[in-house]
């Protein structure tokens, strides 16, 4: 009995050290295949130029053959706010395509030689963006970039990871999914402009006519959104939903975060037994009306809770991206009215 034990643990850690061996060398692959590329560029968050797109030889206005400024985001949810900003002088492309996740997508090799062509690329940073695009910002991007990290401007809430388990506690953490507060998205629509601005200054008056005409779409959706949270009786104002997206609902409109079913600001993770334990105790303690599933993330395991608690899934809630033709403003409308419908 003992030596089985003893085998069983030695075999385990023989697999482990054989897992992390593998690990490292799909780390190192991608590691090669984009280090042609891999140094020099500075991560800013208000659009300026870096020394480098001063050089001799380079064209700071990043333009392409027709002349407008070429633009790279990680999330379809960016792109859309850089077309609204820059209307026609701009071409932009997102690293994760209109219905993908940008916490799992993994861009393809075309894509990756795109990016390496574009000077100025805008993303989220507070860790949205996953283990398969982070690299890239990293690693692939040309000499000449200009990186945009729109979140750490936003005045990002941190997140509390310990709210199902009881244990309350700020892990130095920021929630990245900003964008479900519109004022956030003030802001965000501000650095975009200043990093149009300074990319392309011959079109500073259009690209700042274009934001404020925005930024008032902006306040009147967050006027439209507000209330319909708020006639959600207070009592069933509860959240349980598949990772932790839902913050800033919590801190911009008083809705309570119950729990998820991945306790996590990444979908790329998976719950524990004893997470999914906790979750169905709070569940039952606090008689939260609905679990709000997310596509395609850990949607079994789900459908069990809901059964073992005997609470309703309301299916669709989508936070992350855009399908194709959709506006984020159309986004924000259609979940709050998604929301609203649960709970009401
Ligand atoms: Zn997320």
């Amino acid at each position: 009995m003992v030596s089985l034990s003893f085998n069983n643990a030695h075999s385990w850690k023989y697999r482990q050290i054989i897992f992390r061996f593998a690990m490292a060398l799909l780390v190192l692959g991608s590691f090669s295949a984009s280090i042609g590329c891999a140094i020099g560029f500075d991560t800013l968050s208000n659009g300026e130029k870096t020394s480098d797109s001063d050089r001799e030889g380079t064209d700071p206005r990043n333009v392409n053959t027709d002349g407008l400024l070429t633009i790279h985001t990680t999330t379809s949810i960016i792109s859309d706010w850089v077309k609204v900003v820059g209307g026609e002088r701009v071409v932009v492309e997102s690293l994760t395509p209109a219905g993908k996740d940008p916490h799992t997508y993994q861009p393809t090799a075309q894509q990756v030689a795109r990016l390496s062509n574009s000077n100025l690329v805008i993303s989220i940073g507070l860790s949205l963006e996953g283990q398969n695009i982070s690299p890239l910002l990293q690693h692939s991007l040309s000499r000449n970039a200009i990186r945009v990290e729109l979140g750490p401007q936003t005045n990002p809430i941190k997140l509390d990871l310990h709210r199902q388990s009881g244990q309350h506690g700020h892990r130095n953490t920021y929630d990245p999914h900003f964008w479900l507060d519109p004022s956030r998205t003030t802001i965000a629509i501000k650095q975009i402009q200043n990093s149009l601005t300074s990319a392309d200054p011959e079109g500073t008056d259009y690209y700042s006519d274009n934001a404020s005409g925005y930024i008032k779409k902006l306040s009147n959706i967050e006027k439209s959104i507000r209330s319909t949270y708020e006639s959600i009786p207070s009592s069933n104002r509860m959240l349980v939903t598949s990772h932790e997206a839902l913050g800033y609902l919590e801190d911009t409109y008083g809705l309570q975060i119950i729990g998820s079913v991945i306790p996590a600001l990444s979908t790329d993770a998976g719950p524990t037994a004893s997470d999914l334990a906790d979750l169905i105790d709070i569940i039952q303690l606090t008689k939260a009306p609905a679990i709000f599933m997310e596509e395609g993330i850990q949607e079994k395991v789900t459908t069990q809770i809901a059964r073992d608690t005997n609470t309703k899934i309301i299916e669709g809630l989508r936070v992350e991206y855009l399908n194709e033709g959709e506006t984020y403003l159309q986004m924000i409308q259609r979940t709050a009215e998604l929301i609203h419908n649960g709970l009401r």
